[in-house]
C-alpha cells in the first residue's frame, strides 16, 4: 500500500521547527528571561510580586495566593471573596517591590512588542535562505513507489523531473512559512495582551512556551501536508512514466475517512484527471492531496 511514512517528512519537520523557533521564539525567550534579583530572601509576598504571580494596582492585590502569601496579606489587607483580591494599603517594602515589578513589566512588554515587529519584518529574508533537502526521502519514496508498480517496472528518475519536484516543494514550503507569519504575529500580540491585562499568574516564559507548542504543531502539520501532496504528485509521475495511467482509489477504511473519499473507494481514475474530492468547491485531487487525506492509489494495469 502506498502510504506517506513519517520518515518522508521528519527532516522537513525538524527544519521548519528550527526556523519557527529561531525566528520567533528564541529572541522572545531571551527577552523574557527572568532577571536575577539581588534581594536574597524576600518575603513570600514580595517574591510572588517579583515573579509577576501577584499583581498590585491602586490598593488591590490580585493573583493566586498560597497560605504564606495570604498570611502576609492579611496583616494589612482584607480579602474580597467576590473579586478574589486583597484590598489594603501595603507597607513600604511591598509597595516598592510592586512598583518595580510593574515598571519591569511595562519595559518587558515594550521590548517584546518591538521584537514581534522586528521578526515580521525580517521573515522575508529568512524565507529566502530556506532550502528543504529532499534527497533522502526522494530515494526512499522512489523505492517505495517502485514496489507498488508491476514487477520489473522500474522508472528511472531523471534529473530534470527531480529538480522540478524539489523546486515546487521548496516554493510551497516557503509560501507556507510566509502565510503562517501573520497568524504567528497575531497570536504573539494576543499573548502580550493577555500578559498585560489578565490576572493569569503564568510567567511570560510559560506563555511563550505554550505558544511555541502551537507553532511546533503547525510545523509538523505543514511538513506532513506538503510532503503528502508531494508524494502524491511524485507517485503519479512515477507511475505514468512507467506507462501506468490509471489507479483505483483506496481509502484507509476507518471511521476517520471523510464521506466524499468514502464514495471514491474503488473508483478508477486517470493520473491526468484527478476526481473531485470536495463537492462544495469542486476541488480535484489524487489520493493524499486533500488536507490530512490518508487514501492511496492502487495501480490498475491495462
Ligand atoms: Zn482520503
Amino acid at each position: 500500500m502506498l502510504r506517506v511514512k513519517p520518515s518522508y517528512f521528519s527532516d522537513t519537520n525538524e527544519h521548519l521547527r528550527k526556523v519557527f523557533y529561531d525566528t520567533y521564539f528564541a529572541p522572545l525567550l531571551d527577552i523574557a528571561k527572568p532577571t536575577v534579583l539581588n534581594n536574597a530572601s524576600p518575603s513570600p509576598l514580595v517574591a510572588a510580586i517579583n515573579k509577576g504571580k501577584i499583581k498590585y494596582a491602586s490598593g488591590v492585590f490580585s493573583g493566586t495566593y498560597n497560605v504564606a502569601i495570604s498570611r502576609e496579606l492579611s496583616r494589612f489587607a482584607t480579602f474580597d471573596k467576590r473579586s478574589n483580591t486583597w484590598k489594603g494599603r501595603p507597607p513600604a517594602d511591598v509597595l516598592a517591590a510592586a512598583l518595580k515589578a510593574e515598571g519591569n513589566r511595562k519595559a518587558l512588554v515594550e521590548k517584546i512588542n518591538k521584537q514581534i515587529d522586528a521578526m515580521s519584518a525580517q521573515v522575508d529574508e529568512t524565507i529566502k535562505t530556506l532550502s528543504f533537502g529532499l534527497d533522502l526521502p526522494l530515494f526512499a519514496m522512489n523505492d517505495d513507489i517502485a514496489e507498488t508498480l508491476p514487477l520489473g517496472i522500474r522508472p528511472t528518475l531523471d534529473r530534470r523531473t527531480a529538480e522540478k519536484l524539489r523546486r515546487d516543494y521548496n516554493d510551497s514550503q516557503k509560501l507556507n512559512v510566509k502565510n503562517w507569519t501573520p497568524e504567528q504575529t497575531t497570536r504573539l500580540r494576543d499573548m502580550v495582551e493577555r500578559y498585560q491585562t489578565s490576572e493569569s499568574d503564568d510567567s511570560l516564559t510559560d506563555m511563550i512556551m505554550s505558544e511555541w507548542d502551537v507553532s511546533a504543531n503547525k510545523a509538523e502539520f505543514l511538513a506532513r501536508q506538503e510532503t503528502s501532496l508531494f508524494f502524491s504528485k511524485f507517485s503519479m509521475n512515477r507511475a505514468s512514466s512507467a506507462g501506468v495511467r490509471r489507479y483505483r482509489w483506496s481509502t484507509s477504511h476507518d471511521i476517520r475517512v471523510r464521506p466524499e473519499h468514502k464514495e471514491l473507494q474503488g473508483t478508477i481514475h486517470s493520473v491526468d484527471d484527478p476526481p473531485i474530492v470536495d463537492a462544495k468547491t469542486g476541488r480535484r485531487g489524487h489520493p493524499g492531496e486533500d488536507y490530512g487525506c490518508r487514501c492511496s492509489p492502487v495501480w490498475v494495469l491495462e
